[in-house]
């Protein structure tokens, strides 16, 4: 049995006018599967000049369909101003932004504007990698009073090139939900994949992974959209990707699956094991090697050996089907270890040699 029903929040990137908003949204409650209907109101733009959204006129278009469907409605907000005219329309709920997420002064004056206002806040990831931020945000809201606080992961930004807009980079979320077990944790595919076609496979990993929900931008016709039309659903798409989702039930308090499950992790808590130990028998060989090194006058750091260390651990790596990317930066946390204890050893003794030469 399922515990509790994600959290399917769906709507436009923007507010575009009443009609459009109703379009988009009126289908998404259909079977019961949006639970939230959002819609960007204020839109924070990389560039001048493009869409900036409605304003403060399409708050009353948003709360007006989600009454007309029956759902709460969402928005973002990026400044004391925003949250003032939000709360005058009875906004259910709010959100910050990736690019207000980044920036503590920011966050700190919206939670500021809401003390002794107790609505549920969403804050999205910063754009940069940077946990502490999202961790900061979240403090700095809880600090006002706030009590319904949720996180959403929308990637993050990056220089390079990668098939997605912004690069999911899990271990980041799944940090933060270690750091706060108890506020639920939602994905954004689209703003991760920007294109519509990557979305159900981003939105089934985070499925995997346990997340508490999903917010999927959905527009009556996105190849007119006024912002974000490459990643937007049609909402038949929308439908058809929640359909072929697959939401894990299992239970914990089942003894069975407990039972089964304990006995595969004693296997991993005694591999881990064997592991550590290993690595701390290499580790001193690795000293040894540094006392050897000393003594012959050699250097630490020897090129030509590391890079035998890698092409043969790769080679097997490569049999053992393991990825090569793991294993190579498996590799070069060992060899850094490796090199800071050499270094220590030549210290060391360099030091105890200082003391009798004096
Ligand atoms: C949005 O949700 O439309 C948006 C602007 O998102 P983000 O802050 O993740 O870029
Ligand atoms: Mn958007």
């Amino acid at each position: 049995m399922k515990a509790q029903k994600q959290h399917i929040i769906a709507g436009p990137c923007s507010a575009e006018s009443p009609e459009q908003l109703l379009a988009s949204c009126k289908p998404l409650a259909d079977n019961g599967q949006a639970s939230m209907i959002r819609a960007g109101i204020w839109k924070p733009r990389t560039r001048p000049d493009s869409f900036e959204g409605m304003g403060k006129q399409a708050l009353p278009w948003l709360k007006e369909v989600g009454l007309e469907i029956g759902l709460p409605v969402c928005t973002e907000v990026a400044n004391p101003q925003h949250v003032e005219e939000a709360l005058t329309e009875n906004i259910d709920v709010l959100w910050v932004g990736a690019r207000t997420t980044v920036n503590p002064f920011s966050v700190q004056a919206i939670a500021d504007a809401l003390k002794g206002v107790d609505i549920p806040v969403m804050v999205k990831n910063p754009i940069n990698p940077d946990i502490n931020l999202w961790v900061g945000a979240i403090e700095r809201l809880r600090h006002a009073g706030l009590t319904e606080l949720s996180a959403i992961h929308r990637g993050f930004s990056y220089y390079g090139q990668s098939e997605y807009r912004n690069k999911p980079m899990w271990e980041l979320p799944i940090a933060l939900k270690t750091w706060f077990p108890n506020v639920p944790l939602i994905c954004d595919p689209s703003h991760i994949c920007g294109r519509r076609d990557l979305i159900p496979r981003i939105a089934q990993r985070s499925m995997d992974l346990g997340f508490d929900g999903l917010m999927i931008e959905v527009h009556e016709n996105p190849e007119v959209a006024l912002s974000d039309a490459k990643q937007q659903l049609t909402p038949d798409a929308f439908h058809e990707m929640l359909n072929g989702l697959i939401i894990h039930t299992g239970d914990l308090s089942d003894p069975v699956i407990a039972d089964q499950l304990l006995i595969l992790r004693s296997k991993i808590d005694d591999i881990d094991e064997e592991i550590i130990r290993l690595i701390g028998a290499r580790m001193k060989v690795a000293e040894e090697i540094g006392d050897y090194k000393r003594k012959n006058d050699l250097t630490v750091l020897q090129l030509k050996r590391w890079k035998e260390i890698l092409e043969t651990r790769g080679d097997l790596a490569s049999k053992l089907n393991l990825s090569p990317d793991f294993v190579s930066k498996y590799l070069e946390q060992i060899h850094k270890e490796s090199i800071r204890k050499q270094t220590d050893v030549m210290d060391q003794k360099g030091a105890e040699n200082d003391e009798v030469m004096w």
